[in-house]
């Protein structure tokens, strides 16, 4: 079971790490029809509180349990759009994080990156329609280490470009990109501030060695781009649709939520395209 009170950097390793065992298409384990059914007992009952991620931290309720659900949108769009809705249907909000190296936001190629017209318009129907929070899912280690393309100019040019577009953009997440197992470094290292413990399987926040040359990683502040570090976000309890628990991959369906105390801030994260 995920841990209460786990260290927020323990547990981002170790959601790196099963990320790299989440399959690329969908999982029967995840049914959808489990989603609604969770949707149905947290908005139908009073002791919960669901807000998005940007407001998890300053949210507090002594008399409640308070949800927040995270949203990685890896490699599909239309699975998170279907979430969105269904959502919304129950006046709940939760927290989308767009992958700019995904095949929908754009085509990302060595010294190459074109995005996809339509993206800004597809996203502020998540965010303006279905009234959801839209982030970045960052993978800008990658993307300057494998891509070779400047990771903070990149950084700088599509906030722009997506908050031009009535995006708001206030937090980023993650992503558990393949390259990160095959270089052993982490997305998250791209803020400052992000350093390695001693025997840290993702060893390399500095420098990444690659193609026999070794590249040193630029890096940036978080709170020069975002208001939050998704990452970063506290809480007491984390569950993830890629944890395993007794040899089973975790569902909503078998979050006890009786089992809460009131007070209590609570993660999910769900990864929409392995959904039925
Ligand atoms: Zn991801």
């Amino acid at each position: 079971m995920p841990q209460a009170n786990s260290t927020h950097k323990v547990l981002f390793i170790i959601i790196l790490l099963l990320s790299a065992s989440c399959e690329k298409e969908k999982l029967p384990e995840l049914q959808i029809s489990a989603y609604e059914t969770f949707l149905q007992e947290i908005t139908s009952s009073d002791r919960y509180l669901v807000v998005p991620h940007r407001d998890l931290d300053k949210t507090n309720a002594p008399d409640k349990v308070i949800i927040s659900i995270r949203h990685d949108m890896d490699n599909e769009f239309l699975d998170s759009k279907r979430m969105a809705m269904l959502e919304y249907k129950y006046n709940v909000v939760g927290s989308y994080y767009v992958l700019h190296t995904a095949n929908y936001y754009g085509k990302t190629d060595l010294n190459f990156f074109s995005r996809n017209t339509p993206i800004a318009s597809e996203l502020l129907e998540i965010q303006d329609f279905y009234k959801h929070e839209v982030g970045l899912h960052n993978d800008l280690v990658t993307l300057q280490i494998v891509y070779n393309l400047n990771s903070v100019d990149f950084l700088k040019q599509e906030l722009n470009y997506l908050r031009k577009n009535g995006l708001k953009m206030e937090g980023s997440t993650a992503h558990g990109s393949d390259f990160c197992y095959k270089y052993f470094y982490t997305n998250h290292y791209f803020w400052e501030g992000n350093t390695v413990s001693t025997g840290d399987f993702f060893k390399n926040w500095q420098t990444v060695p690659i193609n026999n040359k070794l590249v040193t990683i630029q890096k940036a502040k978080s709170k020069d781009f975002f208001e939050y570090d998704g990452n970063l976000v506290k809480h007491d309890y984390f569950y993830a649709d890629c944890f395993f628990e007794n040899g089973k991959r975790w569902s909503v369906d078998m979050l006890n939520l009786d089992s809460i105390p009131i007070g209590k801030k609570v993660i999910i994260l769900l990864h929409p395209q392995y959904w039925y």
